[in-house]
């Protein structure tokens, strides 16, 4: 049988009305949710991506700044901008867009983030805290992809569950919230001697690496959940030969999907749920720093 697919688009816009309502009432007992992102730099794509964070917050009734810094802004000026937006009782939510400049120290400047307005989950704190189980706010794309394992309909407890890619960002914290949900987490990278013999263990797969179509058939075992986090643009002929752009994932999809329990498709699957979970994010921030302690 052929796999389901875990549609992300529907089940963000699922969230995105959750969110929505969630926003209004806040905004009638508390005030305002307002997000702030930094750019640093003139880089077209950042400036792109934060326009769309600018129509999707105003979609769910966040309102959103973009504070946009010159190239040459120094590591001192961006912590003193982080620091004026972490005491601004206005600004509930803090985004720093990535990639900063190369002469920018990223980790720096995501520590400064005030945990509480974090909405990313960026935070070195934050993301300790998942060792806790206790986040504050926890990191977006890591929620995504346990939101689809749990849509999937797969018990993650004494499931076997294997996540290639272990950056601190995406591939750590999905294995440390599987972990935490009971299930047997293998963590694969670049030094990974046997992929396939470890992926074809896998009850959940989870693939987060930046390489198109590292994943093949030979690395799916029959009636594995397959959650694909990769984002690539590749460069191929259509059908009459002529040279297309698009975008894939690191999972071969037309060769895992008729092999897999169900699969994200890419675009369509983590993608979009990443967004939901960061306007998700952006609302728990601004409810918990009603009643903070510290
Ligand atoms: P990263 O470059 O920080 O980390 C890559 C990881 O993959 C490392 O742990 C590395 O050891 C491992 N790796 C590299 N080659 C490997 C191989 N051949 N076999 C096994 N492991 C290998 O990447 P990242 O920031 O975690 O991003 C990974 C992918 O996820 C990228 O394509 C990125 O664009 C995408 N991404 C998607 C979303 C989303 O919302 N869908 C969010 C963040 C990142």
């Amino acid at each position: 049988m052929p796999a389901r697919i875990l549609d992300g688009k529907a089940y963000a816009a699922e969230i995105r009305h959750e969110v929505t309502r969630q926003v209004a009432w806040f905004h009638s007992h508390h005030g305002q949710i307002k997000l702030c992102a930094v750019l640093v730099g003139s880089d077209d794509a950042g400036r792109l991506y934060a326009e769309r964070q600018r129509k999707l917050a105003i979609v769910v009734g966040v309102q959103y700044e973009l504070v946009e810094l010159p190239e040459a802004t120094t590591q001192e000026e961006l912590t003193t901008t982080i620091d004026r937006l972490n005491v601004d009782r206005l600004v509930t939510g803090i985004i720093l867009q990535l990639p900063l400049p190369a002469h920018l120290d990223t980790a720096a400047a995501q520590y400064r983030i005030d945990p509480y307005k974090d909405v990313e989950g960026v935070n070195p704190a934050n993301i300790g805290w998942l060792f806790y189980d206790e986040p504050i706010i926890a990191p977006c794309t890591a929620l995504a992809v346990t939101e689809l394992i749990r849509r999937s309909g797969v018990t993650v407890r004494g499931a076997h569950a294997v996540v290639v890619g272990q950056s601190r960002i995406v591939g750590r914290p999905v294995t440390m919230f599987l972990l935490t949900q009971m299930a047997t987490v293998t963590g694969c990278h670049i030094a990974t001697r046997d992929l396939v013999a470890e992926t074809t263990r896998a009850d959940i797969l989870v693939v987060a690496v930046g390489k198109p179509h590292l994943i093949g058939i030979e690395h799916v075992r029959p009636g594995a959940v397959v959650i694909d986090v990769g984002i690539n643009r590749v460069t191929e002929q259509d059908a009459a030969g002529k040279t297309v752009r698009r975008t894939v994932g690191d999972v071969d999809f037309d060769a895992v999907a008729p092999n897999a329990a169900a699969i994200t498709p890419v675009p369509g699957g983590v993608g979009p749920l990443t967004v939901a979970m960061l306007l998700r994010n952006t609302v728990e921030a601004a409810r918990k720093q009603l009643d903070r302690k510290i």
